[in-house]
């Protein structure tokens, strides 16, 4: 029955060719069967409220980086259908040009004919339901979760436990409380933005006591927070994973750990890496293993040692430090394994150009691959997280969400693999289970037992 519906929008796709010449460029294109997919799907999501030319434009656009508008549809709806020239929008995944020939004056509009090949009638069939899904356990690739300081922010936005608040690049110096330090080191800066800041006064090696003094107190901030008692983001987080995920945060700040730790009693946490460094992480001196500061090597029996924080300066070197190299490296391990990868509050500043290179190296570049989910989770506008993530968006689905409650963490918890399956592979509509962000740390855990139980 999907099959047949896919079938028929992947004909109307096919007639229309929005692409036009181009389409003959793309070696995947398969007569636009997956974004086919996308669109029946996505019918079926939105029901008769959904308008099916904003949704045609939307997996059109997100497919094949079109710049696709209202108007452009509308005129492919009303006058024509067959395009075998020139593509609509603007094509960057094949920027031949193509002349326009050959239109089908006889085609019907787009929309009436989409409308017509899917009915939109329930078919219990097609529809995974949340009780389903919490008994499949069938993904074993990771999510991988990366986490910026918009995360932290997200989860505490009137700060932690004792209400002391997440700096941001551009309030860092208030927030911190260091503007009478700063001034000490005699420089104009051109912003009031950390990253500036900080680069200066590294450059100059006649601050250095200033410096050693600023970066005792940023760590002593971020060391002297602590995660409030009831149950936080981080924990819904962490707890909405399973041990074969990971998460990679940028921040300094504790509160991962502490969540992991408050957690990991009942459920075996996902790994966890620190790729700026963190006040709560170190490991032995030997590099064997990274724990939390103040435990022994599980191998040698060292002491832990502390992670040295990578701090905001214009070339960054990833290999110069052991424990932040090694982070590095397991991150692209991960990423090259993983199935969807989830960028929650990280706004990728320009300090951060070799992380964001290492990323696409590590996973967005692999040409075999495909149907891989990229999510961001950020409160910046779309056209923002476009362009700082552009590499990843070309060439895989993507979603925005604003809030993490509307994330597939939050809604498919211990099983994003198995409701991405279910929606990608198999092509059917699954439905959501909510993790109870209300919930005391009881109910939290007694909720999670059962889907722990079938794991
Ligand atoms: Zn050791």
């Amino acid at each position: 029955m999907n099959e047949e519906k896919i079938a028929a929008v992947a004909s109307v796709l096919s007639q229309w060719n929005p692409l036009g010449e181009n389409a003959r460029n793309i070696k995947d294109l398969d007569g636009y069967r997956v974004e086919a997919a996308d669109i029946v799907f996505g019918l079926k999501v939105r029901g008769n409220s959904g308008k099916p030319e904003r949704l045609v434009m939307e997996v059109l656009n997100q497919a094949f980086d079109l710049n696709l508008t209202p108007p452009e549809l509308h005129r492919a709806r009303t006058e024509n259908l067959g395009n075998h020239g020139e593509g609509l929008g603007r094509a960057i995944r094949s920027p031949q040009p193509g002349s326009r020939e050959g239109l089908r004056k006889s085609a019907q509009p787009l929309t009436f004919t989409l409308c017509a090949s899917v009915p939109r009638t329930k078919n219990v069939d097609m529809l995974v339901s949340a009780e389903e899904e919490i008994q499949q356990v069938k993904m074993k690739r990771p999510h991988v979760v990366i986490l910026g300081a918009g995360a932290s922010f997200a989860a505490f936005p009137n700060g932690d436990k004792s209400g002391k608040k997440l700096p941001l690049m551009n309030n860092f110096i208030d927030i911190l409380g260091v503007e009478s330090l700063i001034k000490k080191t005699g420089l104009v800066f051109k912003s009031n933005n950390f990253e500036d800041i900080y680069s200066a006064i590294h450059e100059n090696p006649m601050l250095s006591e200033i410096r050693a003094e600023l970066e005792e107190i940023v760590y002593g901030y971020f060391s002297s927070m602590s995660l409030p008692d009831e149950p936080t983001l981080y924990d819904h987080l962490v707890l909405s994973l399973r041990h074969k995920d990971t998460i990679a945060t940028f921040n300094w700040d504790p509160f991962l750990v502490q969540a992991i730790e408050r957690n990991m009693g009942r459920f075996n946490p996902p790994m966890s890496l620190y790729l700026h460094g963190n006040v709560k992480m170190g490991a032995c001196s030997s590099n064997h293993h990274m724990g939390i500061n103040g435990t022994h090597c599980r191998q040698c029996g060292n002491e832990i040692k502390p992670s040295r924080l990578l701090y905001p300066v214009g070339e960054k070197n990833y290999h110069n430090d052991k424990f932040i190299a090694e982070q590095w490296r397991m991150i692209a391990t991960e990423l090259k394994k993983a199935f969807m990868v989830t960028i929650f509050g990280y706004g990728a500043p320009t300090s951060d150009a070799s992380a964001i290179s290492l990323f696409k190296t590590a996973w967005g570049s692999v040409d075999e691959r495909n149907m891989e989910e990229f999510e961001v989770i950020d409160i910046r506008n779309e056209d923002d997280i476009r362009e700082t993530w552009s590499p990843f968006i070309h060439s895989h689905h993507y979603s925005v969400e604003q809030n993490f409650y509307d994330s597939w963490i939050a809604n498919h918890p211990r099983r994003t693999g198995e409701a991405y399956l279910n929606q990608f592979l198999e092509v059917k509509f699954i439905e959501s289970n909510p993790l109870p962000r209300n919930a005391n740390f009881q109910e939290l855990w007694d909720w999670y037992d059962v889907l722990h139980g079938y794991e």
